[in-house]
């Protein structure tokens, strides 16, 4: 920039998006960037959080601290998993497998983003962006 001044950037949301995008940004020294999460604490969703061979993919091409974090974080390659419906008239009929060779990862979804929290320059304000 030919002002010298950091460009300022609000990112809305500190959940998987956000936290990623923060972490993609933090090479650029030009950027001067904020998280702007609502949740005083984020929660599981009733799930853990599996993370597919692209999405791994995608973490390890962003590189530096980010490449480990789910390993970090605690998640463990899943081995095999199978999606049935879980109610209604349908209950318990399989949606899709996902094989054992796709090699995605499960991880608790709160200890992803506080992993992601951890990562100098990408502390969160909390504060509702549009509130
Ligand atoms: C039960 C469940 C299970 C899932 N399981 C998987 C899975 O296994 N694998 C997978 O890849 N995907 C899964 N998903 C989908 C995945 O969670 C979403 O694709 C992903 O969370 C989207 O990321 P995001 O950052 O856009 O949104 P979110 O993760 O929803 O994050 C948005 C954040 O923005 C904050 N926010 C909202 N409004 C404001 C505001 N005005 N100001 C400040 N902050 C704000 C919210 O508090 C939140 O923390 C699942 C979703 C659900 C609901």
């Amino acid at each position: 920039m030919s002002s010298g001044q950091p460009i300022k950037i609000a990112i809305s949301g500190g959940g998987l998006a956000g936290a990623t995008l923060a972490n993609a940004l933090l090479k650029y020294p030009h950027l001067d960037m904020n998280i702007f999460e609502s949740a005083p604490e984020f929660s599981e969703r009733s799930a853990a959080v599996g993370i597919a061979a692209n999405a791994q993919a995608a973490l390890a091409e962003i590189g530096g601290v980010v490449a480990d974090v789910i390993e970090r974080a605690g998640g463990v390659t899943m081995t095999s998993s199978r999606l049935c419906m879980a109610s209604g008239p349908i209950a318990m009929s399989v949606v899709f497998d996902i094989a054992a060779e796709q090699r995605g990862k499960v991880v608790h979804r709160a200890a992803l983003l506080a992993e992601f929290g951890r990562i100098e320059g990408t502390a969160m304000i909390v504060r509702d962006l549009f509130g």
